[in-house]
């Protein structure tokens, strides 16, 4: 079946409008947002942002102990593992003076680099980093994505970067496009093309194979 990421995008588009992405105040409480959520909800990542409070600032949490960040991020999951990650995060941000628009002149591919060598900063929590908090143009690659393509009958590749690399060869290097689709992507997973997906409502149906 022949790949059309960008119909895809506009289709969903049209369905659910702009997302604003990602929901956060400063591209800090994103980054550390993105290590929260890994392995667990929304909902769960966001109750241990609110409960920093305002101790949410990079030379507040630089200098934080590991054992106080990590009593105040237990609504996270997995709360001993991620304050180590975040900690080590935060020595990686301190090497840039905790300076988003520093970190921004970098190019793309350096910046993952350094994100990937970060004990903890997998692929996909990367990515969404260039994405969300750098102004960068990333196809972020996840379980929703890889659900919505499979049942569409795309034969995607299956690792990380490939599939990744498939996306970005065939959609415009926008910034701004990809900050929607993979939001949107969420969206349409949480909302049609759920685990048990919901077919007859779906704006996709026409060009979906529903391979199951
Ligand atoms: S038609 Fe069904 S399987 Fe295909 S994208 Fe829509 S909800 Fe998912």
């Amino acid at each position: 079946m022949e790949h059309d990421y960008q119909l895809i995008f506009e289709k969903l588009f049209n369905q659910y409008g702009p997302q604003n992405w990602w929901p956060a105040d400063s591209p800090f409480e994103m980054m550390i947002g993105a290590i929260l959520v890994q392995n667990t909800n929304w909902r769960n990542a966001d109750k241990a942002l609110r409960n920093l409070g305002n101790l949410l600032e990079p030379e507040i949490m630089f200098h934080m102990s590991e054992t106080e960040l990590a009593e105040r991020i237990r609504s996270s999951g997995f709360y001993r593992l991620k304050a180590k990650r975040i900690k080590a995060f935060m020595e990686w941000f301190n090497s840039y003076h905790f300076c988003v628009e520093n970190i921004k002149k970098r190019d793309k591919d350096t910046l993952r680099n350094e994100l990937l060598q970060i004990n903890g900063i997998g692929r996909e929590t990367a990515d969404v980093m260039l994405v969300y908090a750098f102004e960068k143009p990333v196809f972020v690659v996840d379980a929703y994505a890889r659900r919505i393509f499979y049942r569409l009958g795309y034969d995607m590749p299956a690792t990380y970067d490939a599939f990744r690399q498939q996306v970005e060869e065939h959609f415009p290097s926008d910034v701004q496009l990809y900050n929607e689709f993979h939001a949107l992507l969420d969206e349409h997973a949480k909302n049609i093309c759920r685990k048990k997906p919901l077919c007859s409502k779906c704006p996709l149906k026409d060009v979906c194979a529903q391979r199951f």
